[in-house]
């Protein structure tokens, strides 16, 4: 028998732990709001140094779930699910089933992503046993939602040069790419196509040839990463790329990725602007896949693709109005926009 421990933390609808024994579940479901519902928000399976660090890492990417639909004006609210590892613990059939069942008991009002340490292949295990799965396609299973996440990445990039050259092309800039993942390359591509300079690295070497041999790009060692000299930086791997530390060494005028989270904290976000660099908040540049999972329960892609493309379109435009408020006010593109999507929500309150 699974045992269920809701845990309080304000400012938060629902966090529950539970745990199994018998398939050694230990998991964290943090729901940052249940209205609008449904809650949208991956499954990250790993390993934490500690129980309180997953808490923490499910608390963050849930509230920021919540910011991301509410500035894309996506009608959902944010959680996030964590699957703790022990050192050495492999998914197993049975584990995903039980973290299934536990979905199961939330009745509803959390729908479940992939996120990081989570496959497509996962979430069809887990679709045996709930239907709680969001982003399914026609034939109700999982699909990859990156070239949304990608397209609008690309259009991102094109706010920022709008803001920056006076010009959305992106002809003869030069983009330092970091993580050639699902979202990096698709980007790449995007880039290579609008005569980009483009400058990869990732911890995987055969992902840096592939787009050394197909995009030109030169490759960089990823330490090199955030002091090359660049127009724009784009980290597509993990958070945190951004922080005191790194921030003295930037070379580039402007920052848009895929990558969730990565200012470190959110005094960042104006060290950023006193060094006169445009940063385009992470959750509005890569709200991409979110639109495109927006009906969890059917078939977002396949029924309207180009709906759907025009809608991630949109992110080049609210990019822009929040630039211009940003200056406006004089303050950090991250405030702004976490100022637009505190008054979204509440909306909701
Ligand atoms: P991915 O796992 O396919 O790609 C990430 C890549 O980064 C991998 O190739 C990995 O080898 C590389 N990498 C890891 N650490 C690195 C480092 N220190 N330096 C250089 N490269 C490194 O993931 P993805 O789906 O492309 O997503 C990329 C990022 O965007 C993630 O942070 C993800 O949470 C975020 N994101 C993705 C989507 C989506 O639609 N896939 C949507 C929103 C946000």
């Amino acid at each position: 028998m699974a045992t269920f421990t809701p845990i309080k933390v304000d400012g938060f609808r629902k966090v529950v732990e539970v745990t199994d024994a018998k398939s050694e579940l230990h998991a964290i479901f943090a729901l940052h709001r249940t209205n609008p519902k449904p809650a949208l928000g991956g499954l990250r399976i790993a390993t934490y140094p500690s129980r309180e660090e997953a808490l923490i890492d499910a608390l963050r990417l849930a509230k920021g779930m919540s910011y991301k639909a509410a500035f894309a004006d996506m009608p959902y609210s944010g959680a996030k699910s964590i699957i703790i590892l022990k050192p050495g613990q492999k998914k197993t059939h049975a584990l995903l089933t039980a973290y299934a069942h536990a979905l199961n008991t939330l009745d509803g009002d959390y729908f479940a992503g992939t996120d990081l340490g989570s496959t497509i292949d996962d979430a069809n295990i887990i679709l045996e046993t709930s239907p709680y799965v969001a982003g399914l396609n026609a034939q109700n299973i999982r699909v990859d939602h990156s070239k949304y996440t990608a397209w609008g990445c690309f259009r991102g990039m094109q706010a920022i040069a709008q803001h920056l050259w006076n010009s959305p092309s992106l002809e003869n800039k030069t983009i330092a790419i970091q993580g050639i993942g699902n979202v990096g390359y698709k980007l790449a591509e995007h880039l290579f196509w609008a005569g980009a300079h483009l400058i990869v690295c990732d911890t995987d070497n055969s992902l840096v040839r592939k787009a050394e041999e197909n995009f030109a790009a030169k490759i960089i060692s990823p330490d090199r990463f955030i002091e090359c000299e660049c127009d724009i930086l784009a980290p597509c791997a993990t958070g945190g790329t951004i922080r005191d530390t790194t921030i003295p060494l930037l070379q580039c005028q402007g920052i848009g990725g895929a990558a969730n989270n990565q200012l470190e904290k959110p005094e960042n976000g104006e060290q950023l602007r006193e060094a006169g660099i445009l940063y385009a908040p992470d959750y509005v540049i890569n709200a991409g896949g979110l639109i495109s999972a927006r009906k969890p329960f059917s078939t977002a892609e396949s029924v309207s693709a180009r709906k759907t493309r025009f809608m991630v379109d949109a992110i080049y435009s609210k990019l822009l109005n929040l630039y211009e408020q940003a200056d406006d006010e004089g303050i950090a593109t991250s405030i702004a926009a976490d100022n637009i999507a505190e008054a979204k929500l509440a909306q909701y309150d």
